[in-house]
């Protein structure tokens, strides 16, 4: 009798920890990948106008992200990732040059709170339990429902935290999800919410430690290797179309598929998915900095949100970027080069430069996309899906799409 093989279409995170954890457990696996490499919206690619090899975005995941943490222990990988050297996290206004660092204390009681020098300016002790009446969103509020967006807490401090997480205008955002994430992080301890950055790159960390894995534990991985279609029994997928000859599963074969809601629900009738979506602008620019490793700089009042430093470059993150996308990408260059310029206090001209747009960068964390995100399982025995967008509680993050990888090898090895 042949091994039971199951296939997992879509090499992103979700993709890779549904088969990373499924070739652990010594079952036999079949990664299928449309494009050349894996990693999907999280993954490093040598850019020939830098000349370097650089990630698709800054990505950075917290220390409280325990699925993430276990993924890459799983793989050998956890010491790729970095903890900024900076202690606490540095901002700066760019409408009044005021710079402050936030230094919370690691423990269960947020004592940093009490301390005014500690604390983000111009905000009180009491504003930061105000957070906590976010914990009680009933279905379907958004964030300005139960939170008051305006002064100083919020400005300072709750907006860039939410915005990069939820990479939605926050005001609109799921209060559910920020619950979700406040729950987690911030009101875990400190030690829950170092940021982490992938030192040498996404891939590095993520995506060639994660295939090795999974091909010394006997799984197989297929590049240019698009799912076109599936077909149906009354209770099973019965086949997979690659485009050649239609592959028949057999009566033990299993389907996780990994790869985004606009893919999913074509393959699958009648599936729920997300529809609405927010874009990611990052530029990077090739300069030699200071850093030994990497540092990373919240920024308020520009169109620059976030600022990550790397030996070698100097790279900016803006999220919910809809409104720059048909913006010349030379103006955009200029812009974000003129803010890092009064961030860094480097008066070089601009260096060579790369700017990188990523239209669907992750489902809109609106409340009514809560309602669309569906579960790991099925009505098919042998169908699950994974994905950041699938109902994981989180909004589209690393630590949502390992999650989810994880939920779907779970449910394939308990149903089959
Ligand atoms: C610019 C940017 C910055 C981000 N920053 C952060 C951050 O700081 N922190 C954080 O936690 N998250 C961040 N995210 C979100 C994070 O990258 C995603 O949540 C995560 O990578 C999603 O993984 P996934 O496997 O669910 O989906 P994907 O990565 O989209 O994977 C789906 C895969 O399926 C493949 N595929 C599609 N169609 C088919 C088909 N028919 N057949 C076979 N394969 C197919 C795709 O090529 C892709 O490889 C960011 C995302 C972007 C784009």
């Amino acid at each position: 009798m042949t091994r039971r093989l199951v296939h997992i279409v879509g090499a992103g995170l979700a993709g890779l920890s549904a088969a990373v954890k499924l070739a652990s457990q010594g079952v036999r696996v079949s990664v299928h990948e449309a494009t050349n490499q894996a990693g999907g919206r999280c993954r490093s690619y040598y850019d020939p106008m830098l000349g370097m090899m650089i990630d698709n975005g800054n990505h950075l995941v917290l220390s409280g992200n325990h699925a993430t943490l276990a993924f890459l222990d799983k793989i050998g990988a956890r010491d790729q990732l970095s903890s900024p050297r900076n202690a606490g996290i540095p901002f700066v206004d760019l409408s009044t040059g005021g710079r402050w660092i936030v230094r919370a204390n690691d423990g269960l009681v947020p004592w940093w709170i009490l301390d005014p020098k500690r604390r983000v300016p111009g905000t009180r002790a009491w504003d930061y339990l105000s957070v906590l009446r976010l914990l009680r969103a009933p279905e379907g509020a958004a964030v300005s429902d139960l939170f008051d967006c305006s002064g100083p807490f919020y400005e300072r401090l709750i907006k860039p935290f939410l915005l990069a997480a939820l990479n939605t205008e926050p005001r609109e955002g799921s209060a559910k999800l920020a619950a979700a994430l406040i729950l987690e992080t911030l009101a875990a301890g400190g030690r829950n919410y170092r940021p982490l950055v992938a030192r040498d790159g996404l891939s590095r960390a993520f995506v060639e430690p994660a295939l090795r894995f999974i091909q010394a534990n006997g799984g197989k991985v297929h590049f240019g290797s698009r799912l076109r279609g599936l077909t149906f029994d009354a209770l099973r997928v019965a086949g997979l179309n690659f485009g050649e000859a239609p592959m028949r599963l057999q009566a033990s074969d299993a389907l996780i598929l990994a790869v985004p809601p606009v893919v999913a629900s074509a393959l699958v009738d009648g599936l729920k998915v997300p529809t609405e979506f927010r874009a990611i602008v990052n530029g990077h620019f090739r300069i030699k900095t200071p850093e030994p490793t990497v540092s990373i700089t919240g920024v308020i009042n520009g169109t620059v949100e976030w600022l990550f430093a790397f030996p070698d470059r100097l790279s900016v993150t803006i999220s919910n970027a809809d409104r720059l996308l048909e913006k010349p990408r030379e103006d955009l260059a200029a812009l974000m080069w003129q803010e890092v310029a009064a961030i860094t206090g480097i008066a070089d001209a601009l260096p060579p430069w790369q700017i990188v747009r990523e239209r669907r960068a992750t489902f809109a964390a609106l409340p009514r996309a809560e309602a669309l995100r569906p579960g790991v399982a099925t009505r098919w025995t042998n169908l699950a899906l994974a994905g950041d967008w699938t109902a994981t509680g989180l909004p589209a993050t690393i630590e949502g799409a390992i999650r989810s990888g994880n939920r779907a090898a779970e449910l394939i090895t308990n149903k089959t």
